[in-house]
C-alpha cells in the first residue's frame, strides 16, 4: 500500500503477550510510579490557606500610577487601547480644568477608564505600549466574582491610592535601562 504522506507510519499490530492481555503488570507498573510519588517533596500548595510567592513581574491585577506629587499619570492618549488584543480597554478622555494641576499630569486625562478584566488575557501589552509609566501590571491577582459587571474595573480600583505610604512599587518590572530611558527628560513624551 502507498503511504499518503511522509510522515505517516507503519504502525506494529502484533499479537498481545499473556502477561499483556491481563495488565496486571502494567497496573503495577503504575502503582509503582504512584506510591513512590507519595514520598517525594509536595509541589502543590494549599491554596488559598498558602499562597505561592509570585516573580515581581507577574502580570497580575493593573495599577494606573500617579507621580511623586500624587498627580495621575494618564494622559488618556489611548495607546494602552489600541494595544490591546484583546480591546478590553476603554476610557474617555477629558480636558483638565484651571485648579486640577494637582489632580492630573497633563492637560489632557481619562475622565473613565475601564478594563473588563473577562476579556484581559494579561499579556502585558498595554504596560509595553504606555508612554507615560501610567498603566502597570501588578502581583495581585483577580478575583472571581459572582457577577460579571463586577469584573469590569474603573479608575476607582486602578488608581493607586494617594497615600506616598501606600503606592504600589514597579521599578522592579522595567529593566534599568528602560526606566532610565523612561526617565530622561530629553524627550518630549518624558516631561
Ligand atoms: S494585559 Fe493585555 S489583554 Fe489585558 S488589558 Fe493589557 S493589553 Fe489588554
Ligand atoms: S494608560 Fe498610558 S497608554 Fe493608556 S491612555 Fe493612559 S497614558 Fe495613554
Amino acid at each position: 500500500m502507498t503511504n499518503l504522506t511522509s510522515r505517516s507510519k507503519i504502525v506494529s499490530n502484533k499479537k498481545m503477550t499473556f502477561w499483556e492481555r491481563i495488565y496486571l503488570p502494567a497496573i503495577l507498573g503504575g502503582l509503582r510510579i504512584t506510591f513512590g510519588h507519595l514520598f517525594r517533596k509536595k509541589t502543590t500548595v494549599q491554596y488559598p490557606e498558602v499562597q505561592r510567592e509570585f516573580s515581581d513581574i507577574y502580570r497580575g491585577k493593573h495599577v494606573l500610577k500617579r507621580d511623586d506629587e500624587g498627580r495621575e499619570r494618564c494622559t488618556a492618549c489611548g495607546l494602552c487601547a489600541v494595544a490591546c488584543p484583546a480591546e478590553a480597554i476603554t476610557m474617555v478622555a477629558a480636558e483638565r480644568k484651571p485648579g486640577e494641576e494637582n489632580l492630573y499630569r497633563e492637560e489632557k486625562y481619562a475622565v473613565v477608564y475601564e478594563i473588563n478584566m473577562l476579556r484581559c488575557i494579561f499579556c502585558g501589552d498595554c504596560e509595553e505600549a504606555c508612554p507615560k509609566e501610567a498603566i502597570f501590571l501588578t502581583k495581585e491577582i483577580v478575583h472571581s466574582e459572582y457577577h460579571r459587571d463586577e469584573l469590569i474595573y474603573g479608575k476607582d480600583v486602578l488608581v493607586e491610592p494617594m497615600d506616598p505610604a501606600k503606592r504600589i512599587d514597579v521599578s522592579k518590572r522595567q529593566t534599568p535601562e528602560v526606566l532610565a530611558f523612561k526617565q530622561n527628560k530629553k524627550f518630549k513624551h518624558n516631561r
